[in-house]
C-alpha cells in the first residue's frame, strides 16, 4: 500500500510537462521498493529446528485462556489424541509472573513470594526447582517465553537454552521501535539470529511475528543427543499486534475496510483486555480461536504426538480473561478455572480438582520436600490504584538487561495482603487449604 502511494506521489510530482527520464527514475525506485517489500513478506521465517523431537517433553502454557472461554479447539484435539482433559484445574495465581514462579518452584504463591509483576523470583525460597530436577534426569532444557515484558522466568530459571523474548522495558522499547518502522521487523525476522542480541529475530508483539514458526520451534529445537525438555509460554492473547490482513478470514476483509481506522487496534497488551470501541470483528474472540488452531495444527502436522516419537505434552493456561478482576472478586471461576491437558503421560481422575502446581508430578517428577498433591488454591493480590502502581514502577530498579524490579518494601507490603481461596474446600474431597482471608481496608482494584 505504501509503495502504491509513493508511485501515485511520483505521478503527481512528475507531470507530463516534466522530463520523462525523471519520471521513469522516480517510478523505478518506487517499484523496486514495492517488489522488495513484497518479496520480503513472502520469505519464510526460519525455525530453530526442522525434524520433530523424539523422547521429549513439552510443557506449553497459553496466556489468558480460561476454561469458561471458547476452547472447543483444545477439547476436540484432546479427544482426538486421547489426551487427559482435567475438568477442574485451578491456577495458583492470576498474574503470569506469580503462576510461572509457583509452577517452577512447586510452591504456592505465598511461599515463593513472587506475587506481582516486575518482580524477579527468588529461587532460594524453595528447596525444589523444576528446571534443575529435569536437568538432573538427563534432559537438555529449553525455554520459549514469547513475552517477558512483566515476567522474566524464561531467562532466569536456569534453562540450558533460552529462546525467550526480551525482558521488561527492552521488550516494550524494541517492539514499539520495530512496529513504528517500515519493513524493519520483516527484515530482521527473516535474518539469522544476531549474536549477543537480547531480542529474538522472530519477536512477539511485532507485526511480523510468526506464531506458527515459534510453535514449530518448540517441537523441534534441540542440540546434541540428550532428550529435550521444553517449557513455553505463548503470550499471544496478551500481546498487542493487530493481525496481518492475510491472516484474517476473507469474510472479515470487507468489514475491516469499512471500519474506522481508530477501531483497528489490538488492546491485548492491556492486562484486563478492555473493549475496543468500534471493534466490528471481535478481535480477541478471533485470536482465542487462532491460537488454538495454530497450536493444534502444528502439533498435529509435525507428528509430535505420533506413537513412534514417544513424546509427552502438557498443555495449560496460566489464568482466564481478567476483565474487571479486583482484590475482592478474584474468587470467581472465570478467573481461576483453566484448561489442563496431558498427552502421553499417566493420567489421574480428570473429574477431581487439581492445582497447576501438580504439573511437577504429572510430568513424572518427585519433590520429596512436598510429596502430596497441592491443594487447588488460588492466591491473589494487586495494587489498589493506578497511581500506586505507577509510583512503584517509577521507583523500581531498572536494569540494563531490561528487567524492572519492584523494591523489596513494595513486595513485602503485598505479601501481607495476599489472599487465598480454595473453591473445593470440602475437607472430604481435597486436602485442607488456607481459607479466604479478608484483609481490612481493601477496595476494588483498578491497578495493573
Ligand atoms: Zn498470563
Amino acid at each position: 500500500m505504501l509503495g502504491l502511494l509513493l508511485i501515485l506521489c511520483g505521478l503527481f510530482r512528475y507531470s507530463p510537462l516534466r522530463p520523462r527520464a525523471m519520471l521513469v527514475r522516480a517510478l523505478s525506485a518506487n517499484l523496486v521498493f514495492v517488489v522488495f517489500g513484497w518479496v520480503l513478506t513472502q520469505l519464510p521465517v526460519p525455525p530453530y529446528g526442522s525434524a520433530v523431537n523424539q523422547d521429549s517433553t513439552v510443557v506449553l502454557g497459553i496466556d489468558s485462556l480460561g476454561m469458561r472461554m471458547e476452547i472447543g479447539g483444545l477439547r476436540d484435539f484432546s479427544r482426538e489424541q486421547g489426551g487427559a482433559f482435567y475438568e477442574h484445574a485451578v491456577t495458583p495465581g492470576l498474574l503470569t509472573n506469580s503462576v510461572w514462579a509457583a509452577i517452577l518452584h512447586h510452591r504456592p504463591v505465598r511461599q515463593t513470594g513472587t506475587l506481582l509483576i516486575f518482580q524477579s523470583p527468588d529461587w532460594s525460597r524453595s528447596p525444589f526447582s523444576l528446571v534443575r530436577e529435569v536437568q538432573r534426569h538427563g534432559f537438555q532444557t529449553w525455554s520459549f517465553f514469547t513475552d517477558q515484558n512483566t515476567s522474566y522466568v524464561g531467562s532466569a530459571a536456569g534453562f540450558d537454552h533460552d529462546r525467550s523474548g526480551a525482558k521488561g522495558w527492552l521488550q516494550s522499547a524494541t517492539s514499539s521501535a520495530k512496529n513504528g518502522s517500515v519493513l524493519l521487523p520483516f527484515l530482521i525476522s527473516r535474518l539469522p539470529q544476531l549474536p549477543f542480541s537480547r531480542v529474538p529475530a522472530n519477536q512477539s508483539a511485532t507485526y511480523s511475528f510468526d506464531l506458527r514458526v515459534l510453535v514449530r520451534s518448540i517441537l523441534t529445537s534441540h542440540q546434541g543427543p540428550q532428550p529435550v525438555f521444553a517449557v513455553a509460554h505463548l503470550g499471544y492473547l496478551h500481546e498487542d499486534a493487530y493481525p496481518r490482513f492475510a491472516d484474517l478470514p476473507p469474510s472479515y476483509r470487507s468489514v475491516l475496510l469499512k471500519a474506522r481506522v481508530d477501531s483497528l487496534r489490538d488492546f491485548g497488551g492491556e492486562w484486563q483486555l478492555p473493549i475496543v470501541p468500534g471493534d466490528s470483528i471481535d478481535l480477541n474472540a478471533w485470536k482465542i480461536q487462532n491460537v488454538q488452531t495454530v497450536v493444534v495444527e502444528e502439533i498435529r502436522e509435525s507428528g509430535f504426538l505420533a506413537p513412534q516419537n514417544r513424546n509427552r505434552l502438557l498443555l495449560f493456561s496460566d489464568h482466564g480473561k481478567r476483565t474487571l478482576l479486583n482484590n475482592e472478586n478474584f474468587t470467581r471461576p472465570v478467573f481461576y478455572e483453566v484448561p489442563l491437558i496431558t498427552f502421553g503421560l499417566p493420567a489421574r481422575d480428570v473429574q477431581e480438582p487439581i492445582s497447576l502446581l501438580d504439573i511437577t508430578s504429572l510430568i513424572g517428577l518427585d519433590d520429596p520436600s512436598l510429596p502430596a498433591p497441592a491443594a487447588p488454591v488460588v492466591e491473589y493480590v494487586n495494587m489498589q490504584t493506578m497511581d500506586e502502581f505507577r509510583n512503584a514502577v517509577l521507583g523500581a530498579e531498572w536494569l540494563a538487561d531490561g528487567r524492572i524490579n519492584m523494591r523489596p518494601e513494595v513486595i513485602q507490603k503485598y505479601v501481607g495482603l495476599l489472599k487465598s481461596y480454595n473453591p473445593f474446600a470440602d475437607p472430604g474431597a481435597v486436602p485442607p487449604a488456607p481459607a479466604l482471608r479478608e484483609v481490612a481496608g481493601t477496595h476494588p482494584s483498578d491497578a495493573p
